[in-house]
């Protein structure tokens, strides 16, 4: 199908493009396209106006800073995968992106749209639910910046109103070592199910640093920290991973859809996190005897 017609801008600034967002009515973002633009082909979105930001060069780069990265919401997935300031202060980042579609959706989508578009299968709002990232915005009339956990509202629903642009991301430099699992039915699908973990020892193998998120179980991506406060302290031991991993498992309550029902889901869920729990305990031991993680 071909999308209906409607009104294209290319602003060549953001300060233009927050000028257009103001003053077009209906007009939706443009980043990568590889969520919106079949979207506009199947016709589930119908916009007035199109309004093209690629050639905002200012939101292109990737910038370190003492405790965190500030990386622009036009940062493509493949340059997130092989950039080596996130492989080395945020790792888990480049590990997750490998799973993200094929190469030519990697070589376009952008972490802006990615995380605008908040689908909660997807792998990056995952890890800006563990992450504590936060997403700067802007309109045409000032300046905010939203942590992730109160961005994403809903299934494809954002705290982003509609005169607004996502700018940059702050993510914050990996005080933790971090792990990332999914289960998809297909290499390059959206996963039925995801897990991510963070998570440090102490010299006597208890926790005293723990993150656990998951993508594919509710509406949005599911973290529950008074969980994590609950087993700081404790020992890190297999047992206490099925410990965990049953009881988060107990606590979610996943949809049902054509690809799995809500147990299958549960399962899922369960071992994914029990098995990503263990390799991020495995990196945490290392990185205490030998001073870096396993891989
Ligand atoms: C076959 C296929 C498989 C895929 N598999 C996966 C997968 O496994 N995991 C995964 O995570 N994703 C997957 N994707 C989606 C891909 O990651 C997209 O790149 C991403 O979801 C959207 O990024 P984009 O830059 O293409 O955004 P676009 O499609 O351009 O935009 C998406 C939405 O975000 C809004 N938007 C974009 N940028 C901004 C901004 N800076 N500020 C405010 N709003 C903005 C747009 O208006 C639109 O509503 C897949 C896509 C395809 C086609």
């Amino acid at each position: 199908m071909k999308p209906p017609a409607f009104a294209y801008y290319r602003p060549e600034t953001v300060q233009e493009a927050l000028q257009l967002l103001q003053k077009v009515n209906d007009a939706k973002i443009l980043a990568g396209g590889q969520s919106l633009i079949p979207m506009l082909n199947m016709r589930l979105a119908r916009p007035a106006a199109v309004i093209d930001i690629n050639r905002l060069r200012e939101l292109t780069e990737i910038q370190e800073y003492p405790d965190h990265l500030l990386v622009g919401a036009l940062v493509r997935h493949y340059q997130l995968m092989e950039s080596p300031l996130v492989r080395r202060f945020a790792p888990v980042v480049a590990e997750a992106e490998r799973h993200i579609g094929h190469a030519a959706i990697r070589t376009r989508g952008t972490i802006g749209g990615s995380l605008s578009h908040a689908d909660p299968a997807a792998e990056l709002p995952l890890l800006a639910t563990l992450g504590d990232w936060e997403l700067h915005v802007a309109s045409a009339t000032g300046a905010r910046v939203i942590p992730a956990r109160e961005f994403f509202l809903g299934y494809l629903m954002t705290a982003l109103g509609a005169d607004e642009l996502v700018t940059h991301i702050r993510v914050p430099k990996a005080t933790g070592v971090s792990r990332f699992s999914e289960f998809a039915l297909r290499a390059g699908d959206f996963a039925l199910v995801s897990a991510a973990v963070s998570l440090n020892l102490d010299a006597h193998q208890k926790i005293d640093h723990l993150r656990l998120a998951l993508g594919g179980v509710g509406e949005t991506p599911w973290r529950e920290p008074a969980i994590e406060a609950h087993y700081r302290g404790s020992e890190a031991s297999p047992n206490l991973w099925t410990v965990i991993a049953t009881e988060v498992a107990d606590l979610i309550d996943p949809p049902e859809d054509l690809h799995a029902s809500a147990a299958y889901r549960r399962q899922l869920a369960r071992a994914l996190l029990e098995k990503t729990l263990a390799e991020t305990a495995a990196d945490a031991r290392q990185t205490l005897t030998k001073g870096g993680p396993a891989s």
